[in-house]
């Protein structure tokens, strides 16, 4: 048998990522690979970093692309910052803050976990008493939009307390960034990482990056080398930053030319629009799952726009309605993770995904498949009440 060319089905994602990919980046990134220190190419990663800079709202220099998904520029964070002995508070409120804590337990560290129950925000009042509790402590690291559970916590007052005890902040923007406001230099976060596969609606397998000078002037004081020769940020910077650049790894060439593309979009956009777009989709979808008489496991206020974690109905098989949306409807959305397994689906609304069109056409086709299995909803309430919103 000879295998053939592989050609995806035409899926719509609206899972906790990827996202659907715009067409533009799909085709920047097929245009011819040129080596990546030529030139031409040189000067597109300058420019990748000036709109990474738009895109965090952000100065610092030291902002750039980690050559690896949001997990890659997780761990760069917490090897650059955290040596040996050092003591972190983590914020958990899902399953991303119990990987910050791997990565801190692996590096030698010691891990204060400050547990928030999953679906609520990080409580602002229980990191300042772990923060009396250990004065010793150096790192505070949360995650901003939890993707778990879909709770947006508050960055900039968790790093307001942080900064008042002396730690630096270490930030997780992964579905934050180009979805909600995300401003980091006005929120004073330290160091912070993205992906390119949810609001930014480009492929997976980049992780921007950005560290502020207190952030540098931490690396540069470490008594221990960076553990990990890969993402030391000292070698890091001889690649992205400005002078003469030095060979470290050979950059994802065309997967670079789709971020460069996918921030264009957004600078066309506007950052403040690309947040408002989010927001309305989410009103939208909020507006048609309620009427559905579905529920939001995450209180009002708390809730991230562009993942929606939504209760299953009782006595409903929630694999099997996955599979029907996709199989059948060629869409995907999200299953529970963690301590959510099973008990909802995770429906996003994310970058090129989130429009009108996607959100009454989940709808749509979650009430027709909830309907078919018999589910106690409202059928066909959802898609008149989300028509509503605009
Ligand atoms: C998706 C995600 C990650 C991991 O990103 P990958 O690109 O899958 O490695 C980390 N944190 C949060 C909050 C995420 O949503």
């Amino acid at each position: 048998m000879t295998i053939q060319s592989f050609h995806p089905p035409a899926r719509i994602l609206m899972g906790p990522g990827p996202s659907d990919v715009n067409p533009r980046i799909l085709e920047a990134m097929s245009r011819p690979t040129i080596g990546h220190l030529d030139p031409a190419f040189v000067g597109m990663m300058d420019e990748v970093k000036v709109m990474t800079q738009y895109a965090f709202q952000t100065k610092n220099e030291a902002t750039f692309t980690i050559s690896a998904p949001g997990s890659a520029g997780m761990e760069f964070c917490f090897v650059n910052l955290v040596e040996p002995g050092d003591k972190v508070i983590i914020c958990q409120n899902g399953v991303f803050g119990g990987r910050m804590k791997e990565n801190v337990t692996r590096i030698g560290a010691q891990a204060i976990m400050v547990e928030n129950d999953w679906g609520t925000v990080v409580d602002p009042n229980a990191l300042e008493d772990a923060l009396k509790a250990n004065p010793d402590a150096s790192i505070v690291a949360f995650v901003h939009a939890e993707t778990s559970t879909g709770a947006m916590s508050d960055a900039e007052t968790l790093c307001k307390i942080a900064h008042k005890y002396d730690c630096l902040t270490i930030v997780d923007a992964v579905t934050s960034l180009g979805g909600s406001p995300l401003k980091v230099d006005e929120w004073e976060i330290d160091a912070i990482y993205s992906g390119t596969q949810k609001c930014l609606s480009c492929t997976p397998g980049l992780s921007p990056v950005s560290f502020s000078d207190r952030a540098l002037e931490r690396v540069k004081a470490r008594k221990t080398p960076v553990q990990s020769w890969f993402l030391d940020i000292n070698l890091l910077l001889g690649y992205w930053g400005s002078g003469t650049r030095a060979y470290h790894h050979t950059a994802p060439i065309n997967t670079l030319y789709g971020l460069h593309e996918a921030l264009v979009l957004l600078q066309e956009e506007g950052l403040e629009n690309a947040w408002a777009r989010h927001r309305k989709n989410h009103e939208m979808l909020k507006a048609g799952i309620e009427a559905m008489g579905l529920s939001f496991i995450v209180k009002e206020g708390d809730r991230l726009p562009q993942l929606n974690a939504v209760s299953i109905p009782d006595g409903v098989d929630e694999a099997a309605v996955r599979s029907a949306l996709l199989n059948e409807y060629n869409l995907e959305i999200g299953a529970g993770l963690g301590a959510l397994a099973g008990k909802v689906w995770r429906i996003g609304i994310m970058g090129y995904a989130s429009n009108r069109k996607n959100v009454m056409y989940c709808l749509g086709v979650l009430d027709t498949v909830l309907a078919g299995l018999g589910a106690d909803i409202n059928t066909g309430a959802a898609l008149p009440e989300a028509a509503k919103i605009d």
